[in-house]
């Protein structure tokens, strides 16, 4: 079993996530998809609670399902107690889950902060990374090769961030292009981010 591991904080979801999996469903022959709600220690008041994001990226699973059934939420990290870490996940997935084959996607920027998360030089023996890109190529030597880890990369292209959600909401304007329906209607019903 191919198992795709998409950690986020998911606040809120949006349209580069949807986009983001359903690529790598079609891209990397991958059977099931795992969305997993990370711990989010930096949040301020003005940021959803972890049972919001929760729903938020059930959700999200929905708005995938919708064409075959392929990703559930797992609340694993949110659940443990102190700071939430990849590799934890990654090594709790590969004892219950009867060893799958593991791939980690990340966008462009979370991977080129591998380097600085725990454990990271053990993450490439669990699992294969697939990273998507998201900002504008580097020109020139990049800074970093050699330190990161081996990965295959997807060419994407969808400018759309969380915080870019956020504060369009934060300022009274509309976030719904950049947001699945559902999600949309749900943050709506729940006064979010105003
Ligand atoms: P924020 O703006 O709050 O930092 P975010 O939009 O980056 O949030 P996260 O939930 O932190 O969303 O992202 C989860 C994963 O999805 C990360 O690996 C991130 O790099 C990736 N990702 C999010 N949006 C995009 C995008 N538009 N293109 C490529 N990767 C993305």
């Amino acid at each position: 079993m191919r198992l795709g591991v998409f950690g986020g904080s998911f606040d809120p979801p949006h349209n580069g996530h949807l986009a983001l999996c359903l690529l790598a469903r079609e891209q990397l022959g991958l059977d099931r998809l795992l969305i997993s709600i990370s711990k989010n220690p930096f949040k301020s008041s003005a940021d959803a609670s972890d049972s919001h994001r929760k729903e938020m990226a059930g959700l999200l699973a929905c708005e995938i399902n919708s064409t075959g059934d392929f990703a559930t939420v797992s609340d694993w990290e949110l659940q443990r107690p102190g700071p939430s870490y990849t590799i934890d996940l990654l090594r709790h997935l590969r004892q219950e889950s009867g060893n799958p084959e593991l791939v980690l996607l990340v966008g462009e920027d979370s991977y080129r902060e591998m380097p600085g998360w725990n454990s990271s030089d053990a993450i490439p023996g669990l699992c294969s990374i697939a990273v998507f890109s998201r900002h504008a190529a580097f020109s020139g030597k990049d800074p970093l090769a050699g330190i990161l880890p081996p990965a295959r990369f997807l060419d994407f292209d969808m400018p759309v961030s969380a915080t870019e959600v956020r504060e369009l909401m934060k300022n009274g304007q509309s976030a719904a292009r950049l947001l699945p329906p559902s999600i949309a209607a749900y943050i709506d019903a729940n006064g979010l981010y105003r």
